[in-house]
Parts: structure tokens; C-alpha cells; sequence
């Protein structure tokens, strides 16, 4: 029989964590075994009325070829109003690319720019995705460390891992898996060193944007500092705040010439976004935001809930995040205990496996966003599911000797 055997590149990569043990919980459900998922940042509630009727609509009305491959006119100015409106850029539509998810999206910006040896800087933790990309295309992914509970990079930091080979520094606010929102200041502070060094490009993921919690509020980083504007590449989704997951359409605005570079890869990689999930995408962006805050309302509501439960582990630490919709905490003190059956809880890893086997709660370890001793829930999960799990989690870490 014939040996399979993959290419350099992906014989390197790690499968995506997150979606990996998202299919775990998945089979071990389909077995009959009684399993809550947490694993995956991917909001439980459906896409409002409206945008479902948009997509029907556009259907009806033909617009069922082909797109354009940089997106449809109606989307790229619906993402030119959206980024006047909430963050004060004023973006030629033509300086827009939509794409198949975020994650296409940030996939296009890397193949666009990156030669073997160039280093990408990437604050740890980190959502999964960034550093097995950069590592694909032969490029460096440079960790910059951040430190809890509020896991901001500081300029020093940055400053720090700086050098002649570096291409982008990615800024993901509100974070996955942290939740950490910039501030202004903050922001301004980075933008200093960046200002020492204009070799170096921005890609600010802001798919968490709307997810915001309590006093925190969310700034994207040229908003904050202008003259970064013509080496920033603001990206951002429909994903996350309009329960859009399964649309997959995610978009970007930068200068015209990464942009066009970006439209040549998905030219021969993809083609245009999916048509009809465009014109819903527009329908969201342009649309009434009502839905959005009563989702807000509940994430935010279940943050403190399930939040509140980690908090009374003896062992566990939890600082209640700022945004997005996962909590990060530290299982550190935890590790070296054993379970009731002996096995030792030696890693996050382990204290994921166990978790899963013992009662049944899917959770993502710490170690696959470069942050060994800490695991990853979402409390985008239906709030009854959510606190049951949470105190099956409590149940374990207590049980734990
Ligand atoms: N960026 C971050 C930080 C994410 O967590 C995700 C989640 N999938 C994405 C990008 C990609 O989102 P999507 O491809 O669904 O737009
Ligand atoms: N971004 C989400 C997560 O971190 C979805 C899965 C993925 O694309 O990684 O869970």
C-alpha cells in the first residue's frame, strides 16, 4: 500500500487545539457519554432574524455566482460605515478584502508578507492559530511574554523582542484566551516603541470587539495612535458578536497595496467569500445592535456566574476577564496532586484529560496558547450547561489530593 507521507510544513504544525478537542467532547458525546463542552469560543445563540432574512433575500435575488474576489461592493462599504462608526477610521472601500472567516483573513495577510526567517511577534498567551501559520510559510514566531492577571504586553517587552527580521506584531483585543482589553494609555505606550521601529507592520485582531465587559472599553490600536495607520492591518469578523460562526465571513482594511497583495493569494487560493453570507454579513454590520447588547448582557452575566464558581477553588486563581468570552484561569497550584484513581495531575494537559474522563467537561489546556498551568473555558454555552460544568470542575479540582 501506498505511505502517506505530509510535507515538511505540515509534519510541523499542530492540529488547531481548540477545534481538536471541540471534536473530542464531540465523539465521546456521539458514544453516549455524558459530556460538556467548553472548548470551543463559538457563541450558543442563532444568527438574528434579520441577517437570516438578508441571506434569504440575496438568495432569491440571484446573487448566487461568483463574488468578487476582494467581496461585494454593498459589504465593503457596510465595513467602511462600521469602522467610521465605532472606531473613528475613515477607509476606502477599495482598501477592504473580505474573506472566509477571520482566519482566512489573517492566513492571507502571512502568505502575503512573510519570507522563511521572518519573525512575527505574538503576545503569549496566544488564540492557537498565529504561530502555527507564521511557522507554516517558514517564519519565526517571536513569544512576547505577558503577565497575569491582566496579560497586557508591555512596551519594554515589546521592545525587547524586536529585531531587523521582524514583520508584524499581532495585538488580538479583547483576547483569546485572556479576555484583556488595551487602554488607551496603554496602547499609546506601544505605539512608542513602534514609532522607533517602522519596519514593523500591525495586525490588530479585533473580532472580540463588541464583547466587552463592565467599565472595560475597547480601542482599536490606530484609533489610538493614527500615525501607525499606514502599516496597520485591522482585522475583524461577524463570527463572535452576531452569532456568525457557521457564515464564514471575516474582513480586513489596510494600506492598498497589502490589501491587493492579500486579494492575489485568495485569488488563487479560495476565490471570493461565499456570496449569499456576504450579503448577511452587511445586513449585521449595518443593522440594529439590540440583539448584540442582550447578547452581551448574558455573556457578561454568565462571566460572573461561572466566574464566581472557579473563584471558591481552593487552587484555582481567576481574574474575571475584561472581554471575549473565555475564562483563562491558573490550575499551577493543582499540578503534582493525584486523582482518587492515583494518576498524577502532572501538566494542564493531564489536568484536561482527567477533567474529561472524570466528569465529563471538555476544556482547553493552557499549554496550546503558550501558557503551561493554565486551562481555557467558554461561557458561550447555554448558562444552565455553563454552571454545571463549572461545578464539575470544582468538583474535581476539590477532589484532588
Ligand atoms: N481571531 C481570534 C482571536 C479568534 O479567536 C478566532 C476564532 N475562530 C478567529 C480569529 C477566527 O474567526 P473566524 O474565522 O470565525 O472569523
Ligand atoms: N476561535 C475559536 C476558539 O478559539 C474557535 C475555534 C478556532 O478557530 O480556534 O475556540
Amino acid at each position: 500500500m501506498a505511505r502517506f507521507s505530509p510535507s515538511y510544513a505540515v509534519s510541523r504544525m499542530k492540529p488547531s487545539a481548540t477545534l481538536e478537542t471541540a471534536q473530542l467532547a464531540r465523539d465521546l458525546k456521539s458514544q453516549g457519554r455524558d459530556v460538556i463542552s467548553l472548548a470551543t469560543g463559538e457563541p450558543d445563540f442563532n444568527t438574528p432574524l434579520h441577517i437570516v432574512e438578508a441571506a434569504h433575500r440575496a438568495a432569491l435575488d440571484g446573487k448566487t455566482r461568483y463574488s468578487p474576489v476582494g467581496g461585494v461592493a454593498e459589504l465593503r462599504e457596510a465595513v467602511t460605515r462600521k469602522l467610521e462608526r465605532d472606531n473613528s477610521l475613515t477607509i476606502d472601500p477599495g482598501n477592504v478584502i473580505v474573506s472566509n472567516g477571520a482566519k482566512q483573513v489573517i492566513s492571507n495577510a502571512f502568505i502575503a508578507t512573510l519570507n522563511p526567517g521572518d519573525e512575527v511577534i505574538i503576545p503569549a498567551p496566544y488564540w492557537v492559530s498565529y504561530p502555527e501559520l507564521v511557522g507554516m510559510l517558514g517564519g519565526t514566531a517571536v513569544i512576547a511574554q505577558t503577565r497575569a492577571p491582566d496579560f497586557i504586553l508591555t512596551p519594554q517587552e515589546l521592545e525587547r523582542r524586536i529585531t531587523p527580521r521582524t514583520r508584524w506584531l499581532v495585538l488580538n483585543a479583547p483576547g483569546n484566551p485572556t479576555g484583556a482589553i488595551y487602554s488607551e494609555v496603554e496602547l499609546k505606550a506601544l505605539g512608542d516603541v513602534l514609532a522607533r521601529h517602522p519596519h514593523v507592520w500591525l495586525m490588530t485582531d479585533d473580532i472580540y470587539e463588541y464583547l466587552a465587559y463592565g467599565s472595560a472599553r475597547f480601542m482599536t490600536l490606530t484609533q489610538a495612535v493614527p500615525m501607525l495607520g499606514d502599516r496597520t492591518l485591522v482585522i475583524n469578523g461577524v463570527s463572535k458578536a452576531y452569532a456568525m460562526t457557521g457564515w464564514r465571513i471575516g474582513y480586513a482594511a489596510g494600506p492598498a497595496g497589502l490589501v491587493k497583495a492579500m486579494g492575489k493569494v485568495q485569488s488563487q487560493l479560495s476565490s471570493g467569500a461565499n456570496m449569499v453570507a456576504q450579503y448577511a454579513a452587511a445586513a449585521a454590520l449595518d443593522g440594529p445592535r439590540t440583539e448584540i447588547d442582550a447578547f452581551v448582557c448574558t455573556y457578561e452575566d454568565r462571566r460572573n456566574k461561572a466566574g464566581a464558581v472557579l473563584q471558591s477553588v481552593h487552587g484555582i486563581q481567576l481574574k474575571l476577564p475584561d472581554g471575549a468570552f473565555y475564562l483563562f484561569p491558573s490550575c499551577k497550584q493543582l499540578l503534582g496532586k493525584k486523582t482518587l484513581e492515583g494518576k498524577v495531575i502532572d501538566s494542564d494537559a493531564a489536568f484536561a484529560s482527567e477533567l474529561l474522563q472524570r466528569e465529563g467537561v471538555a476544556v482547553v489546556p493552557g499549554s496550546a496558547f503558550g501558557a503551561p498551568g493554565h486551562f481555557r473555558t467558554t461561557f458561550a454555552v447555554a448558562t444552565d450547561l455553563l454552571l454545571e460544568a463549572s461545578q464539575r470542575i470544582k468538583r474535581f479540582a476539590e477532589s484532588l489530593q
